[in-house]
């Protein structure tokens, strides 16, 4: 950072005073020889006392976590949801949201701080102040759910992303991505969503909806899609086509689709057709983009070990030999926890831009603790 000792030492002593870092003595290492002078504090996150309220809605469940800074995910709640129109409309979301976020809340040990809040949703979300513009397989349209959060959650700061973007974002700061500039991140659930760092930076497009990679036509004579078009990659690749390949009822869940994913045999053709379009989907955005890391997330992350091999053969056979030597293909390091770290990530926006800000004046307008809710 280019800054001497002693102005380290007083912006460490500061954040330390705010409850944001924790400073330690390392332990002494016996198999090493003792070195002059006195080692180093190492400076660690508080996880511990500055956390976040994140929830990451898929189609078919929902799960909130509290999450500390430096991204540990302290404590969580997951509730599967039947998908409908009864169950989906944003009220209902929103309720069964605000519950399972006072269950995580009251949870919580004494002492904690809650200065955010981020959502991640499988759909079109406008950056600015979380209108979500199109949610397919939700069946939202310009829902505000930004302004909802505000509404009922008041007192803390929220803000809506693309799940696929921030699970992207998770794991490029946190995971699988770590120091690589060019990656593509495929959020395969019920829907499809993508996510692109290039050159170190997100691609956002002119309103923030860039990389809807799930629907890129593969198939001109395709299915009927969620979004009205025919053939979109979604169709060929998402949940629903993979449990139909399985012989499974299109309401199965992620659940149902591990046990079945566990029962086939190997060898099996069954899921040959997904990886193909797989693969050949991938091609595209390999010719398209260059990508030196494409991460395969969502629930398809569980499907590609079986499919690993027929959708190599198709990007193989249908990217171009330079851009496809250089890509290389794997699952979420964070797993199933990509978008909700992600969407903690936005939730510590404030927070990294201006510690003082939100630690320091926990009496601003609009800032501050969560009342306890524990007695
Ligand atoms: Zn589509």
């Amino acid at each position: 950072m280019g800054l001497n000792r002693s102005t380290i030492g007083a912006l460490v002593s500061e954040l330390a005073g705010l409850g944001a870092v924790h400073e330690h003595r390392p332990e002494a290492d016996p198999s090493r020889p003792a070195t002059a002078g006195r080692p180093s504090l190492r400076v660690v996150p508080a996880a511990d006392r500055v956390q976040v309220l994140a929830a990451d809605i898929a189609v078919d469940r929902i799960v909130v976590a509290l999450i500390g800074l430096g991204g540990t995910v302290v404590t969580r709640r997951r509730r599967r949801r039947t998908i409908g129109p009864a169950s989906s409309g944003p009220a209902q979301v929103l309720a069964v949201l605000g519950e399972m976020f006072d269950a995580v809340l009251a949870d919580r040990d004494p002492g904690v701080e809650v200065v955010g809040i981020g959502v991640a949703v499988p759909g079109v979300v406008r950056s600015r102040d979380g209108l979500v513009r199109f949610a397919p397989n939700l069946g939202w349209v310009d829902v505000p759910l930004g302004e909802m959060l505000r509404d009922r959650f008041g007192h803390l700061p929220s803000r809506v992303g693309n799940d696929a973007d921030l699970g992207l974002l998770a794991e490029h700061r946190r995971g699988a991505a770590r120091g690589i500039d060019d990656v593509v991140f495929l959020a395969g659930d019920v829907g499809v969503g993508g996510g692109m760092v290039l050159g170190g930076r997100p691609l956002i497009g002119a309103g923030g909806y860039a990389g809807e990679l799930g629907h890129m036509m593969i198939r001109p004579d395709g299915r009927r899609c969620r979004c009205g078009a025919h053939g979109c990659w979604e169709t060929e690749i998402g949940l629903p086509a993979v449990l139909r390949a399985l012989g499974l009822p299109e309401d199965t869940g992620s659940e149902g689709l591990s046990e079945a994913l566990a029962r086939v045999e190997p060898g099996s053709t069954v899921l040959d057709d997904v990886g193909r379009h797989l693969g050949l989907g991938m091609a595209s955005i390999v010719n398209l983009v260059n990508p030196r890391l494409f991460i395969v997330g969502g629930l398809l992350r569980e499907v590609y070990p079986l499919i690993e091999d027929v959708a190599r053969s198709a990007l193989a056979e249908a990217a171009l030999v330079a851009p496809g030597e250089q890509v290389r293909i794997d699952v979420p390091l964070l797993g199933g926890d990509a978008s909700l770290v992600g969407a903690s990530e936005l939730a510590w926006s404030d927070l990294l831009a201006d510690p003082t800000a939100v630690l320091g004046a926990g009496t601003a307008p609009g800032r501050g603790t969560v009342p306890r809710r524990r007695a």
